[in-house]
This record gives structure tokens, C-alpha cells and sequence, in this order.
């Protein structure tokens, strides 16, 4: 008898920094030095009032001289460092000596307004270094649906850029794409709501084409573009249409789940839960399995261990790039294993090679 669409393996391909990277993306150590090495690029009138705050921000309190400094030299922190000591201070209402929680002072909050400009500032560096990718994403979304793959595999990334997204919708416009949450657009007809057959995202960081009203409480998605970019080039044109206050992003770090509270992302999380422990086999691409990530560990340690059978779920990782060193990849296999097991398959593929034939693994 044949194999019907129904006895096929379930399928769950993770796309971590990693694959984002080798499509052109900066890596987390290397996004603020893009960034200011860009901005040094821009030829302008005046310094826009984010990018000022942003070299007093690192100036204050990483030592660092973003506008006349060797960028080359600087020892920047991570994205996620930076954007975690800001929300801690944040979430405990503490300040730090030159950057103010709210208080009766006409410029304090500046904590709130850096944890922005620092969103934004990533927004606009992935913006301007994927203009031209390599489509590695795409090479992969068509060789599953050639391969009749596609329908029985969800994804799930960790990734704020829309390079999946796209992949989807441009490849085939006719297949909806289901994020886990709704949007406001479902109602007005501009994004199509998904069904049992739609294709599967899920964005458990957030996404930089999502922006919420938090006056409306609601979401809406800018498809094909980065909203989040628009609301920085454009603040005039990113207003909610229904109560005119201008969107926020959602865009949340691995470490502090403060945004966890919202509504939408707890949806998306536990879209996310179910799915996977429905799913056969989990391919990790491009993701390292960082420490601070214990919440995505927890997540995989209870879908791995609730299910009838815990052997069951074959795990895959695929993490390898040109020039990697060999005590960092022992290290990483060691980190996979120790958490999930000895049976995690740590192959020595890198992504595009999984792109290019994801029958490799599957
Ligand atoms: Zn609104």
C-alpha cells in the first residue's frame, strides 16, 4: 500500500542565527560594529536623535567611541547583552547613573527609549545586509516541496529577520503561511487567515514584520516587509490606522521573557509546543544550543520527554560552516548531547549543503 500524506514523517527544521548568517546576516558579535561601521557610511545632514543616543549608550557604559573609535578593535557586547542589562533594569525599576527609569524628570525613561533604538538598530543593519541574500532559504523551501516534503514540515526559528517568510510567500503565494497568532489583517482581507494546510512558522522571538498596537492590543503583520524597519524610517506612516498610536515592535531576547507576558508570543509558544510533540524528526540548523537559551531547552526537553515514547524523536543538527574549528564543534555536539542525548545525530553538513538536498538528513 502506498504511503499515504498522513503516514509521512513529521518534520520540524529549527533555524537558528546560524542559518540567517549564512545568507548574509551579521553574527550577534559582529551586529554593533556593522551597525556603526554602516552608519559611518551614511552621508547625512544631521545624526538622527537614535543614533545619537545610542554612541552616548555605548560610549557611558561599554567604554566604547562609536563615531571616532576603531571600530575594528572595539569589544562590543552582544546584541542580547546589551538589550538584557536594559531590560533587568527595566523589569526591577532600577536606573542605571546616566540612563533613568521614568521618574518626575522631563528626560528620564531613557532605559525604555535605548531598549527601542537598540531594536531599531538591528532592524536597520539586517535591513541593509540582506538586500542581497543568497536564497539559501528559498533553495531549501523548493526542494522540500519537490521532494513533496513540504506539507509535513513546520518551522520554527529564533530569527527576527524575514527570510523564511518570504521564501514562502514568494515561492508559493498560493500556500498560506500560519505564525500561530492572528493578525488584524485576517478581518480586512490583506493577509489570508490559515488553514489546516498552511505552512507552519513559528517566530518565537518575535519577527520584524509584526508590529502591535498595545492600545488596540492586537497584531498586525506587514507582509513582505519589515515593519519594524518602516517604523524607523518612517514613524509617520506606522500609526495604528484604528486609534493613530504609533506601533511597537515585538522583538524579545533569548534571556528575559518579560514580553513573554503578551499575549501573542505565549500563543506562539504553546503553537509551538504542540506541534513539536507531534513532530517525528527535529532538524537544527544553524543553531548552537546556547546557554542562555533555556527557555528554547525547556521547550525541547518537554516535547522530547512528553510524549509516549521519548526515543522516539530523532534529532538532527546542522551547524557546520567553512573554516570551523574542530574544538568548537566537539564542544557544540558535546552541548547537544549532554542536554538531549547521545542518539543527536551532529553532522558535519552546513546549511546550504542541507538546502540544496534536504534528503541528506531526512
Ligand atoms: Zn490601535
Amino acid at each position: 500500500m502506498a504511503k499515504s500524506k498522513k503516514d509521512k514523517l513529521k518534520t520540524a527544521i529549527f533555524l537558528g542565527a546560524g542559518a540567517s548568517a549564512a545568507e548574509g546576516a551579521p553574527i550577534q558579535t559582529n551586529l554593533f560594529k556593522d551597525y556603526f561601521n554602516l552608519i559611518r557610511t551614511r552621508s547625512r545632514y544631521a545624526t538622527p536623535e537614535h543614533e545619537r543616543e545610542l554612541a552616548t549608550f555605548f560610549a557611558l557604559m561599554f567604554d566604547i567611541n562609536v563615531d571616532n573609535g576603531n571600530l575594528d578593535n572595539a569589544l562590543f557586547p552582544t546584541f542580547e547583552e546589551a538589550l538584557g542589562v536594559l531590560d533587568l533594569a527595566d523589569l526591577k525599576n532600577e536606573s542605571f547613573k546616566d540612563f533613568t527609569n521614568i521618574n518626575f524628570e522631563s528626560n528620564s525613561g531613557r532605559i525604555k527609549f535605548l531598549r527601542l533604538y537598540l531594536v531599531y538598530l538591528m532592524a536597520d543593519i539586517i535591513d541593509n545586509s540582506l538586500r542581497t541574500s543568497k536564497n539559501i532559504h528559498r533553495k531549501l523551501i523548493r526542494k522540500l516541496k519537490s521532494n513533496g516534503d513540504l506539507a509535513n514540515t513546520i518551522f520554527l526559528t529564533t530569527n527576527y529577520d524575514i527570510l523564511c517568510d518570504n521564501a514562502i510567500l514568494d515561492l508559493y503565494p498560493n500556500d498560506k503561511v500560519d505564525y500561530g497568532v492572528d493578525f488584524v489583517n485576517f478581518r480586512e482581507g490583506t493577509f489570508e487567515r490559515p488553514d489546516l494546510g498552511s505552512i507552519k512558522l513559528l517566530k518565537l522571538h518575535g519577527s520584524l514584520n509584526w508590529l502591535y498596537c498595545p492600545t488596540c492590543n492586537n497584531l498586525r503583520i506587514t507582509p513582505y516587509e519589515k515593519g519594524v524597519y518602516t517604523l524607523m524610517v518612517n514613524p509617520s506612516s506606522s500609526y495604528c490606522q484604528k486609534c493613530q498610536t504609533v506601533y511597537s515592535p515585538i522583538i524579545v531576547p533569548p534571556t528575559f521573557y518579560k514580553d513573554l507576558s503578551k499575549v501573542f508570543l505565549s500563543q506562539v509558544w504553546n503553537r509551538a509546543e504542540n506541534e513539536l510533540s507531534e513532530v517525528d524528526h527535529l532538524i537544527f540548523c544553524g543553531y548552537s544550543f546556547p546557554d542562555a537559551d533555556i527557555h528554547i531547552k525547556y521547550l525541547i526537553k518537554r516535547i522530547q520527554k512528553n510524549r509516549r515514547n521519548p526515543q522516539s524523536l530523532k534529532i538532527t543538527v546542522i551547524n557546520n560552516h567553512k573554516g570551523k574549528k574542530t574544538e568548537i564543534k566537539n564542544e557544540e555536539k558535546l552541548r547537544f548531547q549532554r542536554f538531549l542525548g547521545h542518539n543527536v545525530n551532529y553532522t558535519d553538513f552546513g546549511f546550504e549543503e542541507f538546502a540544496s538536498d534536504p534528503k541528506i538528513v531526512m
